[in-house]
């Protein structure tokens, strides 16, 4: 899952990041609400972790400008100030979720899940292709009936790819989906999804586009 981290607190940030990474999220993280507006916007995130306290912008607002700008990005709020009227105040304006400062990294990865379970039911979580069928709000795969152990980067690359079956989805569009800005991607890291999918769902599955990318094969 792709997040976007809003805090302007460095060291809380960075180890916010790494925790978030070491379990499997890409993590993006921006320090200032302009800078996490025009990414929440331009390229959206599967979620938002808000700190409210920034330099440049009350977060508040910034939940404000992302709502009404027609953004329904989940967005998990986190906040160090008196508690009760920043939860009324951010639930108030289109806020998921809510976590007071301080807090264990572990109970914000729990609620990242299980925002991210939430949402996944609500949009209906199960995707059939053929033998195929993906259950996006347990993030479990089977072929002809048998579970398939999947790594992480493949199950997300096989669910982008199973959300537009029979449509072509170029390089830069998938690795977008698979690794955080500015994360370090070794050039064929992509192939060796591939390769791996390819040998636990058979070879005829997901199709090369020469020069494009790669598509799933339609049922
Ligand atoms: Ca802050």
């Amino acid at each position: 899952m792709r997040l976007l981290l809003v805090e302007d607190d460095a060291p809380l940030a960075a180890a916010l990041t790494q925790a978030l990474r070491e379990q499997g999220f890409a993590v993006n993280h921006v320090r200032h609400g302009a800078q996490a507006l025009h990414a929440a916007l331009d390229d959206p995130p599967e979620l938002v972790v808000l700190d409210l306290g920034l330099p440049d912008m009350d977060g508040l607002e910034l939940l404000r400008r992302l709502r009404s700008a027609g953004s329904r990005l989940p967005i998990l709020v986190l906040t160090a100030r008196d508690a009760l009227s920043d939860k009324v105040a951010g639930l108030d304006l289109g806020a998921d979720d809510y976590l007071p400062k301080p807090f264990d990294v572990r109970e914000l990865e729990a609620r990242i899940r299980a925002l991210g379970r939430r949402l996944g039911e609500a949009s209906s979580s199960v995707i059939t292709i053929g033998d195929l069928r993906l259950d996006t709000a347990r993030m479990q795969v089977h072929l002809a009936g048998r579970p398939v152990e999947l790594a992480r980067r493949e199950y997300m690359l096989l669910k982008a790819l199973a959300e537009h079956p029979g449509r072509v989805l170029t390089r830069e569009a998938l690795e977008s989906k698979l690794y955080a800005w500015g994360e370090e991607v070794a050039s064929n890291a992509l192939e060796v999804h591939v390769h791996h999918l390819r040998r636990k769902l058979g070879p005829e599955l997901i199709l090369t586009v020469r020069g494009v990318g790669y598509r799933l094969r339609a049922a």
